[in-house]
């Protein structure tokens, strides 16, 4: 017998492997085997008795690590299909899938749990013995009844030192306990709280979707403060009632801990969360939790989606239209594409939700493609914010405020509101600017500009993360007149402070939310009502639900209105009417201050008097007769060298290869090589070569038949290269 592994090595071949004698192997169990002689650990995707290989020379394993498979079928089924559809890997696709400790050999079970209990000389023991140290008779009492885990007996207060005085007396001893697996949780499920009566667009919302059996897509189209996350709620309730389990994606964790802890509060089943901050161990934990059925809910990031489950009832995708989604490196699959294939293939319903929907999924709920359900209203008695576009041409500003924009802050601040201002550039100035002749400092690996920090007292490039001390002098002329050129959201908070001495602000983007807990520390501060004025990058504009902020104010979003992007004008759109959905979200009115210096530019007066859903309209027509995507695919090559000529060459050479293929199809397009919007950086040249075309199955087509050439090019080990299916970025 023979097997196919795969194995954690970025090589776009199958690897077969002679299963010894008597051994019995499975799909889906880990196996190890000689690679490069060195024994690697691999997934058995196929027993069979036949190879494309030479029989005689294949190798043998050399060892059996699972008797059972460790992957469930759909699992296995949907990364192959993962694997065949992003032209990447098996093995690395599920290198990335797997938990860590999985790949490094660990079996497929839970943390024991240490248990302590009392010895035999303990259950022997009087209370008297205690009369010197009443924390041990606490202890030791508790412990007469049953074993407890550290956990629980520090909740009751018993400290760990009482319980090792309790050991090295010889009464208690600390054993290990297998973890269970709690899959009872639906048998006594109830609602842990009382829930608000549904208006009437949510409930058609929640009919129709729990009347799903099967796969049905949803795209639950729903303005913010609409309550999408009440419906998800309901949605879940009639899941979690079948005994099946619900998988949600959103596209931050610790940036939504609002809506964490109100599935938290809403059902009393077990939660668990997937993101980026979990220990190897807890995401192990989680995985085998998912698989077993014990966990009721899964929330997490992007690659919670490769979360297995026993019973899945539901997938859900918060924002769908978040970038976050999309893995913008090695297996560059994205998040929502993967949740609706995987929910085809285990029939069961997936929701994406958003209040600013990606163009993709609106023409497909437009196209009937997906079911398309509208929240129009705001939930509870919330009213819509009134958008008011500020023309800033010759005002002077102050810390990239106007006097309007001022005024109103100081009106809406004295009727004891919160203020929120979004600048989307951290730091203290995008740029550092020689007064006298004009010289500004310039990245030396990118074609970027230093960023001012000036708490960090130094000149930090966002794109290589190069740090700098900051400069005396020009290095062109020497003067020492040097100054900040634009506005960070630190300068805003530093003129704020002077400006607005009478109120407390807080700035939320990376460099002030750095400290682990600090993000949440300053949410709750928000809450509390503990600062009036919020000066936030998108980080604030993410799902968050500030019932006191009453203004808005936008400053700083004319450069991505002449952006070379294709998507900027949606990304612009899908922002604007984020930030300005976090004014007036309960009862108190809000109104949205956009200051620009294009007020009359098409795309902010479509947004701004017609709302997202006008604008996304007219953007897919614009997109038809354009013919991009979603009315075309494309794939993206990316080629990246110290040398300008390595990835040029590399990819003229892989174009001449797709070139006889384009002749038979002449629908397929390529455009390039050409630089990259951002030629060159951390040191790097980078190019592009872009196919496009206007169904998928032509650009599979082209892949299937050209990748193994493609990989043979010689100068292509000079380069670093990637393909990106379906890309979202050309930075
Ligand atoms: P979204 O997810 O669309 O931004 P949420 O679900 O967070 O909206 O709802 C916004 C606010 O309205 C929340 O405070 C929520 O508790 C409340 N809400 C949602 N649905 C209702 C309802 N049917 N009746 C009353 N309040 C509601
Ligand atoms: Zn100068
Ligand atoms: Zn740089």
């Amino acid at each position: 017998m023979i097997c196919t592994l795969a194995l954690p090595v970025p090589l776009r071949r199958h690897f077969d492997y002679q299963i010894p004698e008597s051994w019995q192997v499975e799909v889906g169990c880990r196996v190890k085997a000689p690679f490069r002689n060195k024994d690697k650990i691999g997934l058995v995707i196929e027993v069979k008795t036949t190879s494309e290989f030479d029989i005689a020379k294949l190798k043998s394993l050399t060892e059996v690590i699972d008797t059972q498979p460790i992957v469930p079928p759909a699992m296995l089924k949907l990364f192959q299909w993962a694997s065949d559809y992003y032209h990447h890997p098996i093995g690395d696709v599920i290198a990335q899938a797997l938990p860590a400790l999985l790949k490094q050999g660990e079996p497929d079970q839970l943390k024991p749990t240490p248990l302590w209990q009392l010895t035999p000389l303990g259950l022997q023991a009087e209370p008297s013995q205690f009369k010197r140290s009443p924390k041990q008779l606490i202890a030791w009492s508790l412990l007469k009844g049953k074993s407890l885990t550290s956990s629980e007996l520090n909740l009751a207060e018993v400290s760990s030192a009482t319980l090792n005085a309790l050991a090295k007396k010889g009464l208690a001893e600390k054993t290990q306990q297998q973890a269970l697996y709690q899959r009872d949780w639906y048998t006594d499920f109830g609602l842990s709280e009382t829930k608000p009566e549904l208006n009437s667009e949510q409930a058609v919302a929640v009919a129709s979707i729990n009347s799903a059996d099967k796969f049905a897509c949803y795209l639950l189209e729903g303005v913010t403060g609409s309550g999408k996350t009440e419906v998800y709620l309901n949605l879940i309730e009639h899941v979690l009632s079948q005994g099946k389990q619900a998988l949600v994606l959103v596209p931050e964790i610790g940036l939504t801990p609002q809506t964490v802890a109100r599935f938290k509060s809403r059902f009393n089943v077990p939660i668990y969360l997937v993101h980026s901050e979990l220990t190897d161990r807890e995401r192990l934990d989680t995985w085998l939790h998912g698989r077993e059925g014990s966990a009721a809910i899964v929330i997490g990031t992007r690659s919670a989606i490769f979360t297995p489950t026993r019973h899945l009832g539901i997938i859900i995708i918060d924002e769908e239209h978040d970038s976050s989604f999309k893995q913008q490196e090695m297996f560059r699959y994205h998040a929502r594409d993967l949740a609706v294939m995987r929910a085809m293939r285990e029939q069961v319903p997936i929701v994406l939700g958003s209040a600013t929907p990606s163009l993709e999924s609106l023409n497909n709920a437009l196209t009937g493609k997906y079911h398309h359900l509208s929240l129009k209203q705001r939930a509870g008695n919330a009213q819509h914010a009134r958008h008011y576009l500020q023309d800033i041409k010759n005002v002077s500003l102050s810390a990239g405020l106007s006097p309007q924009l001022m005024e109103l802050m100081h009106k809406h601040l004295k009727q004891g509101n919160q203020v929120m201002l979004f600048l989307n550039r951290r730091g203290y100035a995008p740029a550092l600017l020689c007064h006298e002749c004009g010289w500004l400092a310039k990245c030396q690996r990118c074609d970027a500009f230093y960023t001012w920090h000036q708490g960090d007292n130094a000149m930090i490039c966002h794109h290589c993360n190069s740090h700098r001390s900051v400069p005396y002098q020009c290095e062109d002329c020497g003067s020492t007149q040097l100054v900040g050129a634009g506005v960070g959201t630190e300068q805003l908070e530093q003129t704020l402070a002077e400006l607005f001495s009478q109120y407390k602000a807080v700035r939320i983007d990376r460099d002030s939310t750095r400290r682990k807990g600090s993000l949440a520390d300053y949410l709750d501060g928000i809450q509390k009502g503990e600062y009036q004025i919020l000066i936030g990058t998108q980080m604030l504009a993410k799902g968050h639900h500030f019932p006191d902020v009453t203004l808005v104010g936008i400053l700083d979003v004319d450069s991505s209105l002449f952006s070379s992007d294709f998507r900027a004008p949606e990304k612009l759109a899908q922002l604007f009417t984020q930030v300005a959905g976090r004014a007036g979200r309960a009862s108190k009115p809000g109104q949205v201050v956009l200051q620009s210096h294009h007020p009359e530019h098409y795309l902010l007066q479509d947004l701004v008097n017609n709302g997202y859903q006008d604008f996304a309209r007219s953007a897919l027509t614009e997109r038809q007769d354009a013919l991009l995507p979603p009315f075309s695919f494309q794939a993206l090559f990316r080629a990246e060298a110290t040398y300008a000529n390595l990835p040029l060459t590399f990819l003229e050479e892989m174009k001449a290869i797709f070139e006889p293929y384009v002749q038979q199809y002449p629908q397929i397009e390529l455009i390039g090589p050409m630089p990259a919007i951002m030629e060159r950086r951390a040191g790097k040249y980078r190019f592009q070569l872009l196919i496009q075309a206007p169904n998928r199955a032509l650009i599979a087509g082209l892949l299937g038949s050209c990748m193994s050439e493609v990989e043979k090019i010689k100068s292509g080990l000079k380069v670093r290269w990637s393909l990106d299916i379906d890309p979202t970025d050309f930075i």
